[in-house]
């Protein structure tokens, strides 16, 4: 597409900017906050995925689900057979039965709506996560969920990131642009990404082909470093690249007085993995990080261990640094299982590169925020900080041709992402969702 077909926003009629939409409102911060009292960890985001199915089937929308939007080979990460049953069934008894939560069984969670428009155009999407974090709630009578009662009845769960809001976003910006579907150019699809949460749920989503026939994809993230209110980034920058990594060494097991001689030692073999891993040679074109974040292994005092395993992740400032760091964890890990005599198995439990907004889509999102009288001040690049999965999705769109953007939204924050104490101006959610209604009629 040519840029000048769609930069040309001004003196456009706004649809949903200028307005007030107190009933939008209202609808965005009953949602959050039923999402918050009921978070769900990557993977078993079930009553999630129903509310969202119910909110916009009464609306209308075409809404599909299951596994028909993932790729097994690809759900990095999933839950423990008995944690994921457990999840469901707890999602079941809240939702009076497991009748529209069936198909997602095994972890085949979120969904995507289909707003097709009265008009010739591209096909747009909307991407939000709608995972929660693995992390206990604070109970603080300063901490606003607790105080005002909608804070998680899920033991050891908690919304701490703010993917609460953007599954209410989602669902209302899907309601408001149906509403004027008539004057819509094209399709909007808006996609409820399950396990942003350690990089686990947009390669499978991918790998579906979700996005295979997009012209343009948006993201967005509330918070993070953007914490003034009013306040809109139209790209996301310095998202980092990260892999998440399970390894086992695997040896033989043998009386540590008697027969050594007969045993493999794979806590040797980890051992000096670690160690060796610790020591890679950074990259000099930019940071990148390591952490081995757990390793257990042995049996026992006078046993020789025969098996050990860790978790680690990498990370890079860019895609390239953070394959880098891979390869060269890969390298030590077989050089260290071979040194021992011990067998190594890799799991990969989540991956994302670093990717970026595309140049003239950011163009174009300019023009149209400097419009939007709610938008307070308009941001070009706006820091991350962190990594996020979406940059798979973007990865799919840009390398066909299409453009993609992460955004981000402004709000004070009471606590930083992840802590159980975070909490979120409300505020945000209508400003989010009429920046992404505007853009989906925009182009
Ligand atoms: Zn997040």
């Amino acid at each position: 597409m040519n840029p000048h077909e769609y930069t040309q926003v001004n003196d456009r009629t706004f649809l949903f900017s200028g307005h007030e939409l107190p009933e939008d409102e209202r609808e965005l911060i009953r949602l959050r906050r039923d999402f918050h009292r009921h978070p769900e960890s990557a993977w078993t985001e079930y009553r999630t995925t129903a509310v969202i199915l119910r909110e916009l089937r009464a609306a209308g929308i075409p809404v599909l689900y299951g596994p028909s939007l993932h790729e097994p080979s690809c759900m990095y990460g999933l839950p423990r057979p008995e944690a994921a049953e457990e999840a469901f069934r707890r999602a079941a008894g809240e939702l009076g039965g497991d009748g529209e939560i069936l198909p997602m069984r095994g972890g085949f969670t979120g969904c995507m709506a289909i707003i097709e428009g009265g008009l010739p155009g591209p096909v747009k999407i909307l991407r939000v996560d709608i995972d929660c974090n693995e992390v206990a709630e604070s109970r603080s009578a300063e901490h606003r969920p607790f105080r005002e009662g909608f804070s998680s009845v899920h033991e050891g769960l908690t919304h701490a990131c703010g993917h609460d809001g953007h599954a209410a976003i989602g669902v209302v910006t899907a309601k408001m642009i149906a509403r004027h579907r008539d004057r819509l150019p094209g399709t909007v699809k808006i996609l409820f990404q399950p396990g942003e949460e350690g990089l686990r749920g947009a390669a499978s989503m991918a790998a579906a082909g979700v996005a295979d026939d997009v012209s343009f994809l948006f993201g967005g993230h509330l918070g993070l470093t953007l914490t003034k209110p009013g306040a809109v980034a139209a790209s996301a920058v310095a998202i980092l690249s990260s892999t998440k990594l399970d390894l086992r060494f695997e040896g033989k097991a043998a009386h540590a007085g008697m027969y050594p001689q007969l045993g493999r030692n794979a806590l040797g073999a980890a051992a000096a993995a670690v160690t060796n891993m610790l020591a890679i040679a950074r990259h000099g074109d930019g940071a990148s990080r390591i952490n081995i974040g757990t390793l257990h292994a042995g049996s026992g005092r006078n046993v020789i261990p025969s098996s050990a395993e860790m978790r680690l992740e990498t990370r890079g400032e860019t895609a390239e640094i953070n394959r880098y760091m891979l390869g060269e964890v890969r390298r030590i890990a077989r050089a260290a299982a071979d040194m021992y005599g011990c067998s190594l198995t890799e799991t990969i439990m989540g991956s994302a590169d670093s990717a970026e907004s595309s140049p003239a889509l950011v163009e174009h999102e300019m023009a149209l925020l400097r419009q939007m009288k709610e938008v307070g001040e308009v941001i070009r690049e706006q820091k991350f900080g962190a990594g996020e999965d979406v940059t798979t999705l973007m990865q799919v769109v840009q390398d066909r041709g299409g453009q993609a953007a992460e955004l981000m939204f402004g709000t004070p924050l009471a606590a930083p992402h992840h802590n159980g104490s975070f909490d979120f101006d409300e505020a945000v959610l209508l400003l989010a969702a009429k920046v992404f209604a505007e853009i989906m009629f925009s182009l």
